[in-house]
Order: structure tokens, then sequence, then C-alpha cells
């Protein structure tokens, strides 16, 4: 692409963005003089849709008006509430319809379709994650470990960067299945990783676990609403994720999962149960006979957060008014960039660890820092940039095509490259 250092092109780009008015949906945090800030944390916590109040006030108005009675009379209904949000779901999954549904929160349902995935026996009992894995996915998966009775020195397996790398070769992930993969249950991987943005492969992952009949699932928490996925047809067995990140559904959010079709009526798999699981048509006959609904919403157990819900609706129908391979066309313009500006105006100790490859990474760039990285963090806070700090010297910057800039992007590395 034919960047330029000149703030015209920013300017230019940013004029010529077919989804520059998506950036006016939404609150933009403002700086003490009351200009926006530089907000670049949409991999945290995305931003605020303006249409979220409304969504809410729908309810609380429901609520108010109709009682118990809004589960059938409401405006949307609240008894199938969660299945307005199934399609534009699927669609940002790359699933069907009946393998998606919004439930309970990440490492919930994390550990609930573990209880139904992770089956460990004498000899195929390990789980393969990689060595920087979120904390939260280690501590659930050691736990489950424990859980099943077996030790985690031998039932978990890390793979690494090879030494001085930051990014972990998709070959040595295959080789590493094709080892030790007999003895591998479940293959649990970032769609991208929350530290270093690479975007693993997952499509390769999934055939080289199967080969070797093992499980594989996918932690999109970083993925959703940021790269695009095809999960059906990379034929993942099962996946979760926050919808709070890209999704923009707001602090503490509900979760996402999905399962594989090939997996919904198989009644050997075990099943954490609860009333919300059961056939929709007999639920209310209360008859203690379980009848699974078909599809993954038989993994539900509780009547979900209808706030949380119509909150996650508004942010879903804003990406489909935006459509993911359009925010994906002007992410990746965004994040290489952002590359170009960092590659071109510092070079003081800034390594991009995230991988150059466009299909090998999201939005986000993890900035490895020489010296002290974190003066350099509290001087980009001081002067309106919102990014994070991930110890011991890393600073990730995410620049989200829904809100923005080319400008942003433009601001920040200038204020970067100041010393
Ligand atoms: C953000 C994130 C989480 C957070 O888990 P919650 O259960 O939503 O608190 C877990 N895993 C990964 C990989 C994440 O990026």
């Amino acid at each position: 692409m034919n960047f330029s250092n000149e703030n015209s092109y920013a300017a230019e780009a940013d004029a010529k963005d077919p989804l520059r008015h998506f950036r006016k949906k939404f609150f933009i945090p403002k700086q003490a003089d009351g200009s926006d800030v530089i907000y670049l944390a949409g991999n945290s916590l995305g931003l605020q849709p303006q249409t979220v109040r409304e969504y809410l006030e729908q309810e609380l108005k429901d609520w108010a008006e109709f009682a118990v009675e809004g589960h059938t009379k409401a405006k949307n209904p609240w008894l199938p509430y969660h299945e307005f949000l199934t399609s534009q779901t699927a669609k940002i999954i790359g699933a069907k319809n009946e393998e998606v549904v919004n439930m309970n929160s990440l490492t919930t349902n994390l550990h609930l379709l573990f209880v139904s995935f992770y089956r460990p026996e004498k000899n195929k009992h390990k789980i393969l994650i990689e060595s920087n894995s979120f904390p939260s996915d280690y501590y659930a998966v050691e736990s489950q470990i424990k859980y099943h009775g077996y030790d985690v020195a031998e039932s978990l397996i890390e793979i690494k960067p090879r030494e001085g790398e930051d990014i972990v070769r998709t070959e040595d992930i295959e080789e590493l299945i094709e080892r030790e993969g007999d003895e591998i249950a479940v293959i649990w991987m970032a769609g991208v990783n929350y530290y270093s943005g690479q975007a693993f492969e997952m499509g390769k992952i999934v055939k080289a676990g199967h080969k070797k009949n093992c499980i594989v699932g996918f932690d999109l928490a970083h993925a959703a609403g940021n790269i695009e996925l095809k999960l059906h047809e990379w034929n993942a067995d099962f996946a979760v994720w926050c919808n709070y990140k890209y999704m923009n559904g707001g602090p503490g959010a509900i979760g996402g999962a999905f399962v594989n079709e090939r997996h919904l009526n198989d009644r050997s798999i075990p099943k954490f149960l609860g009333w919300w699981g059961h056939d929709k048509k007999s639920r209310f006959l209360m008859d203690h006979k379980y009848i699974p609904i078909p599809t993954v919403e038989s993994w539900q157990l509780s009547n979900p957060p209808i706030l949380q819900l119509a909150s996650l609706k508004a942010s879903l129908d804003i990406f489909e008014e935006a459509g993911m391979s359009a925010l994906r066309k002007k992410s990746e313009m965004l994040t290489s960039y952002m590359e170009y500006l960092i590659k071109g105006e510092i070079n003081n100790g800034i390594q991009i660890i995230t991988p150059a490859e466009k299909n090998e990474r999201g939005c986000q760039l993890s900035l490895r820092i020489a010296g002290n990285g974190k003066e350099k963090f509290n001087r980009l806070l001081d002067k309106g940039v919102i990014c994070d700090w991930r110890e011991p010297d890393v600073i990730r910057a995410a620049p989200v095509p829904l809100y923005n800039s080319f400008g942003d992007v433009k601001r920040f590395v200038g204020i970067l490259s100041e010393g």
C-alpha cells in the first residue's frame, strides 16, 4: 500500500474511508481540553455504541409496563430474546445458526464446554495450550486436569515460540500435534493471542488435531469482531469468546459459545444441564423429563440477562450494517499504516512482535519497548492515548476499524516517537 508519513495522507485516507461515519455511532472518551482521546484499547473494552441506551430503555420500559408478561408481550419478547442475536452472531463467528449462542461469560463457557469435550482417558489425557495463554484459560485448563484426577505436570503441554522468536510457527504446532497427538485429548488455542497479537491458522490446527483424534477448541476473545472467522468451515469442535472487547457489548458483557453441528445431537456427550437447555415447547410443563433443544442452546443453563443481550444487540446491529469484510479491509489498512509509521519514524528501540503478514494478525500491534517502556507508556497516557501495558515490556495498541481513524494512528505514532 502506498502510505506516506505526511499529515495530509491521514486526512485524505479518512476522507476516503467508506466506514468513516461509524465513528459517530460511538461515545469517544474526552481529554481534559474536550478533544477525543486516541482510543486504542478496543481489544480490552470496546466503546459504547450511542444506541445502547435506547435498547436498554426499551427493556426497562417493557419491564415497567408488563412485568412478568414481558416474557411474551414486550416489544422484543424476553422468552426468545437471545434468538434475536443468533444470526448476527453466527455471521461474526462463521458458523451456522444452530452452532452459536450468547450465554454466561467466557471462562464459565470454557468450563461448561470442557465438561463436554475434555474427557481424558488413561492414554489420551493431555491438553495442548499456548505457552503465553491468557491466565484465565491457563487456570481453567489446569483446574480441569486436576478435577479429572490427572497431574498437571504430565497432562498440560505448552507450545512455545522457538528460542529468540515471539511467534509460534504453524509448522511447529503441526509437528507437535503429529508427535504427541495420540496422547492429546484437547487442543485449546486462541484465535488471536492476546499478548503477541498473532492470529493462528485455525483451519490447519483443526486438521492436524483431527488427524490424531484430538478435539480442537478455540478461545476467540481477541478474534471475535476482529478477524474474519470460519469456525464451521474450519471444522472446529467448539469455541468460546467474550463480547466486551471488539464486540462492544459493554463491561462484563454476556459471553458466546460455539459447538460444531456434528456434536449437537450426540447424546453420549456429557453436559451440565439447566432448564434453559430444555426443549422450548415443553419447558414449562416442568415435568422433569429432559428433552434437549437440538442446537447449541441445549448448553444454556439459566434464562439469560435481557439487559446484557439488549446491549450486545445494539452493537451487533452496527456490525451488521458495516459488514465484517468491509471492516476487515479497513482494519488491514489501519494496522499496516500504523506499522509503516512506526517503522519509518522510530528507530529507537521499538520492536513490533506481532506478525507482519496480514493473515497472521488482527488489528492489534504489540510493541516491545527497549529501556524504560513503562515511562513511555505513562507519557502516552498523559498525552491522551489510551492503549495498554503488558509486563514486562509490551505496549498493545489496537486501531479498531469501527471507530478509529487514520488520524488517530498518525497522532499516536507522533506521540510515541517523541522520545
Ligand atoms: C479477555 C480474555 C478472557 C477473559 O475472561 P472472562 O471470563 O471474560 O473474564 C479470557 N481469555 C482470553 C484469551 C481473553 O482474552
